[in-house]
């Protein structure tokens, strides 16, 4: 692909998380063809243009880079130029810089366009075995203890499957943290090194899974991302069985069972047999 048949736009490629075969054949063909890449690192990013012969030059742009290198960047593409975003692995703005750029780029009506390809909250939700229909990213917990567990307390009562990226050093406490908010039976997976070398994956019960990377320092090694089971709906109705009792003690003092339990149905959302079931046996202890 010549220069002159890349049209002028912000080109956001995406590239291998750790296996350079999975570097896309678009990718190469963008970044060979673009007139700038602009690139986290560039020094990171200049061994993968050289394995792929890419000599396109490079500016090193981050979210917190002066707002002058994204004004430059900008400014090249409204005057016919290809710039091409890269990141130092994966897709782009994904726990990575280029939010900044890609924003005012939209808000300027400059063309953004995606060149998709790897990364690892896809990778590893693809093969945890955790439900995918619907899921949370969750980018890094706080490197802090108090500011983790605020950030997971918020996250307890969440039904979606939660996803975490983790490093090596802080694997051990955010997995201690967890089991204390999210207790140790959740099942969870720790997907470590994907599509590399050492890949890893390990499913477990949140508990069982604290134990095994204890025991094992080479699961505190390399890339980390951590797949979190959301709280299941018989979990979520067991926490609110308390709420529910107190609140068919004061219905049935009124109300019929009848009327007790739909109302309670509506109230809370817990399925009518464990409603009934409950207000049947407080009924006879209602005096
Ligand atoms: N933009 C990247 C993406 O699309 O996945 C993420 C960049 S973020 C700065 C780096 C973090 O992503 C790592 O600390 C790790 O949590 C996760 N990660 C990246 N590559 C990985 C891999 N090969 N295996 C497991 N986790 C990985």
């Amino acid at each position: 692909m010549a220069n002159r048949t890349l049209e002028a736009a912000l080109y956001v490629v995406s590239t291998p998380i750790g296996n350079l075969a999975d570097m896309t054949h678009r990718a190469v063909q963008v970044l060979q063809a673009a007139d700038l890449i602009a690139a986290e690192d560039t020094r990171h990013s200049g061994q993968l243009l050289q394995h792929f012969d890419i000599g396109t030059p490079m500016a090193a742009y981050h979210d917190h880079s002066d707002a002058m290198v994204a004004e430059r960047l900008l400014e090249k593409i409204e005057a016919g130029q290809a710039v091409a975003l890269i990141s130092d692995a994966g897709t782009p703005l994904i726990a990575d810089p280029g939010y900044k750029l890609v924003s005012q780029a939209r808000a300027r009506n400059i063309r953004v366009v995606p060149v998709p390809g790897p990364s690892a909250l896809i990778t590893a939700l693809s093969v945890a075995g955790l439900p995918t229909d619907r899921f949370i990213f969750e980018g890094f917990l706080p490197a802090k203890a108090e500011g983790r567990r605020k950030q997971l307390a918020g996250l307890a009562l969440e039904p979606r499957t939660l996803v975490f990226y983790e490093s090596p050093h802080r694997v051990q406490d955010s997995l201690k943290a967890m089991v204390e908010v999210f207790g140790i039976e959740r099942k969870a997976v720790l997907a470590r090194e994907l599509t590399k070398r050492f890949e890893t994956l390990i499913a477990d019960s949140l508990g069982n899974l604290l134990e095994r990377v204890a025991a094992d320092q080479n699961q505190q090694r390399g890339e980390i991302v951590l797949a979190v089971e959301g709280l299941s709906r018989e979990q979520q109705q067991a926490d609110e069985l308390p709420e529910l009792e107190k609140m068919l003690i004061v219905l049935l003092a009124e109300l019929s069972v009848k009327q007790s339990v739909a109302l309670a149905v509506r109230l809370t959302g817990v399925n009518k047999n464990t409603v009934y079931e409950m207000a049947l046996r407080l009924n006879k202890a209602v005096p």
